[in-house]
């Protein structure tokens, strides 16, 4: 056992990311080359967009991948509480430490205030309005503070100077403080930020290294002054490639699918997703003469693994890549009785079969047309026929936005419901003027992959919020996508629509 302790430290505001399987999973083969301990802290500061659900979600997403953690709230240990919204005793406390020692300031500006400053007198060159009040008295804003007026505490970040961020996966970097802004570190809601948070939790909990996403680098010089104010040793960093959509962009779910529930609704191995996501930034494993094995398990990976072989260059998530590496889990791993234990235990089973029946009995003849109909629910991926997305006297770029605006409104709903697909389906039509029939025809095909089947929205409704969204998603491209452009301004009418 050695002292090395590390942490993934998501933040519970939408659907279990791939992105976060990828972080876990590098901390967890640290920890294990290291014979150290990985922790699981639930980040849920923001108070609007965090949720218990998606917490819940995300946690069981990860055992699905046979990742595993050693101290975290669903487990205890003894750096209690793992969730940040159960500390706020403790980062009030340290907010008040840096106020003390004349690191922080207790800032009364509006956001009215501020939001004028960012329109205008930002481009302008006008200081922020908070600039003024960082040398007022601490123990006036104390009690202005203690009389309950809105406010929230600010870093005081020196004017001048530099700060180096050292990371083992790069030269060091180094920020001029000039350029970093007060940040702020508690909210008006008594909320700590993300940066104090981290900070804090870090130090308290142990950490060692910190192995989080390249996202954060630009953070890492307000984290090393919070150390420095706080008389801490910092972990040491290293930032992950961020995962990239095949054109390069960061990955998102508008190119790729993100949800580790996706993967798992379309029938991947959780072995051969973390194999995938190990090799998104490691190399292959060396072969005698050959050029490596890129089928390997993340236990022996364990083994070998070294923080500093981690590569920056490319991680373009690619999903026939992925299938293939898959598919090779299923020929040479598997036998007849592993495959049947893995299909019942996916979705051949009583408990998805039930679902599914009382969307077709009153649409059965015989028994034999259950399977043929309700095959989308168990297939990875459907392709409908073009014409069968394409209603009567209707072009193809029309229905492509269509099903566009099909994705947004269901992407808004919450929960996610028979009545609320619906919902979002005559909420579509009324925005288009087209007839329900003409918005549900190529759903049914992109959703079914055939022009007739089950209930629509029950269909979408036990498929899923993922499966759901890539298939809407790959017929609007097969009917010729819509540009950047005229997404955004699609988007933009749209949202005026909905407000
Ligand atoms: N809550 C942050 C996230 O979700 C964690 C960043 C970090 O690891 O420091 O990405």
């Amino acid at each position: 056992m050695s002292d090395v302790r590390v942490r993934v430290a998501p933040s519970p505001t939408g659907a279990p990311h791939v992105g976060t399987a990828f972080i876990a999973l590098f901390n967890q083969l640290f920890a294990h080359a290291q014979g150290g301990k990985l922790l699981l802290r639930i980040e849920d500061t923001d108070q609007a967009r965090s949720r218990i659900e998606h917490e819940q979600l995300l946690t069981t997403a990860l055992q699905w991948l046979g990742l595993k953690w050693d101290e975290g709230p669903d487990v205890g240990g003894d750096y209690g509480p793992y969730r940040q919204s159960e500390r706020l005793e403790i980062y009030a406390r340290h907010a008040a430490d840096l106020i003390d020692s004349g690191h922080a300031y207790h800032s009364f500006a509006t956001s009215e205030e501020l939001a004028a400053w960012r329109a205008e007198g930002q481009r302008d060159g006008h200081p922020p309005p908070y600039a003024l009040e960082r040398d007022v008295d601490p123990e006036a804003g104390r009690v202005r503070a203690a009389a309950g007026e809105p406010h929230v505490i600010r870093m005081k970040v020196p004017m001048q100077g530099q700060c180096e961020v050292t990371d083992v996966l790069r030269a060091p970097i180094t920020f001029d403080l000039e350029q970093i802004d007060d940040q702020v570190l508690m909210k008006s809601d008594g909320f700590p930020t993300y940066h104090l948070a981290v900070v804090v939790d870090d130090h308290l909990m142990g950490i060692t290294h910190v192995i989080r996403g390249e996202e954060w680098i630009n953070s890492t010089p307000k984290h090393l002054l919070l150390y420095e104010w706080f008389g801490w040793k910092p972990p040491i960093h290293a930032h992950l490639p961020l995962l990239l959509n095949p054109d390069r962009s960061k990955m998102s779910k508008r190119r790729n699918p993100t949800s580790i529930d996706f993967y798992r609704r379309a029938g991947f191995l959780p072995e051969a997703l973390l194999n995938y996501l190990a090799l998104m930034a490691y190399p292959p494993a060396p072969v005698d003469g050959g050029e490596g094995e890129e089928k390997f398990t993340t236990s022996s990976l364990g083994d070998r693994f070294e923080l500093d072989k981690i590569n920056l260059g490319g991680s373009v998530f690619d999903l026939e890549k992925l299938r293939w590496l898959n598919g090779r889990y299923l020929r040479e791993d598997m036998d007849g009785d592993t495959i049947l234990a893995a299909l019942k235990n996916w979705a051949i089973n009583d408990q998805s079969l039930a679902a599914m029946i009382p969307l077709m009995q009153s649409r059965m003849e015989t028994l034999g047309d259950f399977m043929p109909r309700c095959a989308f629910f168990f297939a990875s991926d459907v392709t409908p026929v073009t014409d069968d997305l394409i209603p009567a006297k209707r072009e193809a770029g029309d229905v492509a936005q269509v099903l566009q605006t099909v994705i947004w409104a269901l992407e808004a709903l919450d929960p996610w419901s028979v009545d609320g697909v619906e919902a979002a389906v005559r909420l579509v039509s009324d925005h288009w003027d087209w007839p329900v029939r003409d918005v549900t025809k190529p759903m049914y095909a992109a959703i079914m992959g055939q022009p007739v089947g089950p209930p629509l929205f029950e269909s979408i409704a036990l498929l899923g919020t993922d499966m759901s969204r890539v298939r809407l998603q790959k017929a609007t491209e097969q009917l010729g996508g819509i540009s950047k452009k005229k997404a955004r301004s699609l988007e933009k009418i749209w949202a005026t629509r909905t407000e």
